[in-house]
């Protein structure tokens, strides 16, 4: 049987620090885990289950009355090279930054930009993690799940894992179906540098100009200086997803607010920055009366625990800030936090 933990808390494996609980935890290891979970207690598709990496996007708003699957499968290698390529395998469980600092090290290109994300390997296709011009899509060469229904193995090309903005079949059709238990990316013997992205060149030139390390080191840099660390004060990096509108309702803002900062989003929308709304809303460093959340002082869309709050206090800050969003600027914004 795999390792299971009664009563498990859960402080340390979600980065807002809460102190909730799981009426079971799971440690994951291998397929062989999930097909003898199944032997003892049935399809876990009929069960109140989590699978949970390093809970750095989750917000429990309770303590959690199931069983949470909790990814330990580290682990990188070379699955196979051309002269171009190579094919990387990472286990679920692997610290997503570690996988990129081995790329980097190794001179293989492709998710540098994404360096210093918090999370899992496991994770990565989920969510099609992003930053800096770059997502995980770009380099996921197919992903290998275990079946929640009966512990078979299975091989999902990049395809047919349906990548969106911060999406995919994971969070959709394949929703707690499928366990991911490796990943291969296409990592780049030649390297194509993706820097055009904001403060980011600038940040490179002063490293002594582009390259997968200069890349990596400049956009820590970057991220150091703008977001709070989870270890000092929690929280899961931006809260709420930017909302896209029609280009009508974005105009008609535009002339009552014109430095609204927005971007295309394809034909007839665009995309308005819930981060200034909320900045123009005052709310940068707003907390609750018992002062245990809030939002950031210098991150408008970044939510944070400022010790001791409940999940229960985060998310009534998380409506403090939709409704006063939407009473200013007729806007709703939702969360981009899965909230449980
Ligand atoms: C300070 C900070 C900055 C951040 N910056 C960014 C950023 O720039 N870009 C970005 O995209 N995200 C960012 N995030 C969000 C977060 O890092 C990512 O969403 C990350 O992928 C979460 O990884 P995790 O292992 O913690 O996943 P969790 O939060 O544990 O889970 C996220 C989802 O994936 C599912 N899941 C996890 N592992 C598996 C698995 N093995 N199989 C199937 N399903 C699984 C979970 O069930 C859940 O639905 C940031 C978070 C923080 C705290």
């Amino acid at each position: 049987m795999p390792q299971i933990v009664e009563n498990a808390r859960l402080k340390e494996l979600n980065s807002f620090g809460l102190d909730v609980t799981a009426k079971q935890l799971c440690i994951y290891h291998s397929p062989d885990d999930i097909r003898q979970l199944i032997s003892q207690i049935g399809a876990l598709t009929d069960k109140r289950i989590l699978i949970l990496g390093g809970g750095c996007n989750i917000l429990f708003v309770n303590n959690f009355d199931g069983i949470i699957i909790h990814p330990n499968n580290s682990g990188i290698s070379i699955e196979s090279e051309t002269d171009d390529y190579c094919l990387v395998k990472a286990g679920a469980g692997t610290v997503w930054d570690t996988l990129v600092e081995w790329a980097v090290e190794r001179n293989l290109g492709g998710i540098e930009n994404l360096s210093l994300i918090p999370g899992t390997v496991g994770a990565s296709p989920v969510q099609n993690i992003g930053a800096y011009g770059c997502e995980a899509k770009d380099a996921i060469e197919r992903v290998n799940v275990v079946s929640l229904t009966d512990g078979s193995t299975s091989t999902l090309t990049n395809t047919e894992c349906r990548f969106g903005y911060r999406d995919s079949a994971f969070k959709h059709e394949l929703k707690d179906k499928y366990l991911v238990d490796s990943v291969v990316y296409r990592l780049s013997k030649k390297p194509q540098f993706v820097t055009h992205y904001g403060s980011l060149s600038g940040e490179i030139e002063k490293l002594g100009g582009p390259s997968l390390r200069t890349i990596r080191q400049a956009i820590i840099n970057i991220r150091n200086s703008k977001l709070p660390d989870p270890k000092v004060l929690g929280n899961v990096g931006s809260f709420f997803k930017n909302p896209t509108v029609d280009a009508a309702v974005a105009e008609k803002l535009l002339a009552k607010f014109p430095d609204m900062v927005t971007y295309p989003a394809g034909e007839g929308r665009m995309k308005i920055a819930a981060g200034w709304m909320i900045d123009h809303c005052g709310l940068k460093g707003y907390t609750n009366a018992a002062k245990t959340a809030g939002v950031h002082t210098q991150q408008a869309l970044v939510l944070v625990n400022l010790g001791g709050a409940t999940g229960r206090d985060i998310i009534d800050v998380a409506h403090h800030v939709q409704n006063a969003v939407y009473e200013k600027f007729g806007i709703k914004i939702e969360p981009e936090a899965i909230v449980i």
